[in-house]
């Protein structure tokens, strides 16, 4: 039932699950929580009701401290490939509060991370630094704004405690919105752990729960392994589009409904390099930015090894059928992925026209030769000619240039529209890292929120270049090379 007076309506269809599938947790109330961020926008987007007023109650709810009414706190049980070792994991950070239901009836994860330990917590505090939560909250919205399927983030309520990791930190606990935290590691838990009927009544809650359009299915794990295959691969093509580099694709990772999530050492390429790396730990590149179409489908197969046991009864048939599947991903995607470069570029559905696709690689040979920026460089693209300066007005660039334009002409596209459909692929603004991280500094050190407050601002509306935030677009003067990002529990 909704809460009139503040618009959560919980419906905890998990906590009804096996109870092999989580563990009740209460969060541990901290010592002085205080509202430091608080998305307004998004709270009215899901009907809730929260008078800005009323700052105290809210720090009081979302720091844990006081349970939200129609909440059922709980730890999510799962598994997962870490840099391709599996391993038992869990909700160590993080705990379900429950779902709530929005006025249009759409089923929300509410999860809170940083909350104190669960029995999921191995040695971790299951605590979060400010930063951390900061920086989840500000990449998140900006992917977002650019229009990719993505957990969200409702407010960042710090704890008033020290979090202690090399240096100590403030604490602060995240609210984090998503369709639901399933996992592949959650399938592979179930896989390893639990019975056969468990794997079987828990396909069937992820497709009500995600992919209803299966509910008739005949076989149930076969198609959604199929749909979630689909959905990760359109994804990971946005995720190119922009630039985005998760850095830590680990199975336990990767959502189910294709989300992106768990928001660590991400960041966004600048320079085009498909070997960028940028997480500390990810010493050998596995998670670099050119990576991530294979390391889905590496994913993908652990996903598919933990249905094999209800896709067929025969387990030779059941790898036949999966890998059948699983070997479509290389093509599913350069199909895919080819449109939307296409688009970038101003043509539609060019994933077979040889001559664009050609045009495309030597366009990002170009990029990778030079160092040019990624998103800039499209920018130039869709720009008026006349603008143009550096090595975008010098050779081989203006000959590569005019092979677009005839190309163009060609295929008989309208300038303008083709200008129109670049316009809605290729960002002006993604979060810059030297200037995210010049955000964090200014909250963290004086609570001097103008550079983050500017970043949410064009975060939101992106693919319009907005001429008093300029400086928002272009990448560090130094480059990136040395900058590194951390998991930053
Ligand atoms: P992640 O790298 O964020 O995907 O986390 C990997 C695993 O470590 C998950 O099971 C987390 O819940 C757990 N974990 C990460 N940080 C902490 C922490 N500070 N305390 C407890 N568990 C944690
Ligand atoms: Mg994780």
């Amino acid at each position: 039932m909704t809460n009139q007076n503040t618009g959560w309506k919980f419906d905890n269809s998990y906590a009804k699950l096996q109870s092999k599938l989580f563990t009740f947790a209460q969060p541990d109330p901290v010592r002085a929580p205080n509202t430091l961020l608080f998305n307004y926008k998004l709270a009215t987007a899901i009907g809730l009701k929260i008078d800005p007023t009323t700052e105290a109650a809210i720090a009081n709810k979302l720091s844990g401290n006081e349970l939200l009414e129609g909440s059922q706190p709980l730890a999510q049980a799962y598994a997962g490939h870490q840099f391709g070792h599996f391993a038992m994991l869990g909700d160590g950070r993080a705990i379900l509060l429950g779902e709530h239901i929005t006025p249009d009836n759409t089923r929300l994860d509410i999860q809170l991370k940083g909350p104190g330990a669960t029995p999921y917590s191995r040695r971790g505090d299951g605590r979060a630094t400010l930063r951390s939560m900061l920086r989840e909250y500000l990449i998140s919205e900006a992917m977002y704004g650019l229009g990719i399927p993505t957990s969200r983030s409702l407010a960042v309520v710090t704890s008033g405690e020290p979090v202690y990791r090399e240096e100590v930190h403030e604490g602060a606990i995240l609210t984090r919105i998503a369709s639901s935290h399933i996992r592949v590691g959650t399938f592979e838990y179930i896989h390893q752990f639990l019975g056969k009927e468990d794997l079987e009544a828990y396909t069937q809650y992820v497709i009500e729960r995600h992919y209803p359009d299966l509910k008739t299915s005949k076989n149930p794990a076969f198609d959604l392994f199929k749909a979630v295959m689909d959905r990760q691969i359109d994804l990971i093509v946005h995720w190119m589009r922009v630039g985005f580099i998760h850095g830590v694709m680990n199975t336990d990772n990767m959502s189910i409904a294709g989300e992106t999530f768990d928001y660590g050492p991400c960041a966004f390429m600048n320079a085009y390099n498909p070997a960028t790396v940028f997480s500390a730990i990810d010493t050998n590149g596995r998670y670099a930015f050119g990576n991530q179409p294979r390391i889905a489908q590496w994913n993908l197969a652990c996903l598919a090894s933990a249905l094999l046991p209800i896709i067929h009864t025969d387990h030779a048939e059941a790898v036949q059928m999966a890998q059948a599947v699983l070997n479509d991903f290389p093509a599913l995607y350069e199909q895919k992925w080819g449109n939307m470069m296409g688009n970038k570029l101003g043509f539609n559905n060019a994933a077979g026209n040889i001559d664009v696709q050609e045009l495309i690689q030597e366009l990002l040979q170009w990029m990778a030769l030079n160092g040019a920026d990624y998103s800039n460089t499209f920018l130039v693209i869709q720009s008026d000619t006349q603008n143009w300066e550096g090595i975008y007005a010098a050779e081989p660039f203006l000959t590569w240039y005019a092979r677009l334009q005839f190309l163009w002409k060609e295929l008989g596209i309208d300038i303008a529209d083709a200008v129109r459909l670049m316009q809605r692929n290729n960002p002006a603004f993604i979060p810059r890292n030297h200037l995210v991280e010049q955000a964090l500094d200014e909250v963290c050190l004086s609570r001097d929120f103008t550079l983050f407050n500017q970043m949410l601002e064009v975060a939101g509306n992106p693919y319009v270049a907005n001429l008093s935030f300029s400086a928002l677009q272009m990448p560090s003067d130094t480059g990136d090379r040395l900058y590194k990002t951390y998991c930053g529990t």
